[in-house]
């Protein structure tokens, strides 16, 4: 897992993926969701960045597909964690009956 928090600043989806994410914890990881919603992920201390990291992104945001290698959009990260780390087009290829 290499994402940092600089990037993830700037990169497209990351807001719809946090909100899409927080239905789906509770807890402190929730807290944590809540916080980079409102304050933004800049907002994180190094401990709150600890959990977001593993506790949100690791079992939730795979960063490449287990397919084809590319860089899943934050938009399909949910979808793919749920399905074999797949994205929307190696999905579809393996769903397709040979
Ligand atoms: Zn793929």
């Amino acid at each position: 897992m290499t994402y940092s928090r600089d990037v993830m600043l700037d990169e497209a989806g990351v807001e719809y993926f946090l909100r899409d994410v927080l239905v789906l914890l509770d807890g402190v990881a929730a807290g944590v969701v809540r916080q980079a919603l409102g304050e933004g992920l800049g907002s994180l201390s190094d401990k709150q960045w600890a959990v977001f990291k593993y506790e949100v992104l690791e079992p939730f945001a795979p960063e490449h597909c287990t397919g084809c290698n590319q860089t899943i959009p934050w938009e399909e990260k949910i979808i793919a964690a749920d399905d074999r780390g797949l994205c929307s087009f190696c999905r579809q290829t393996h769903l397709k009956p040979d």
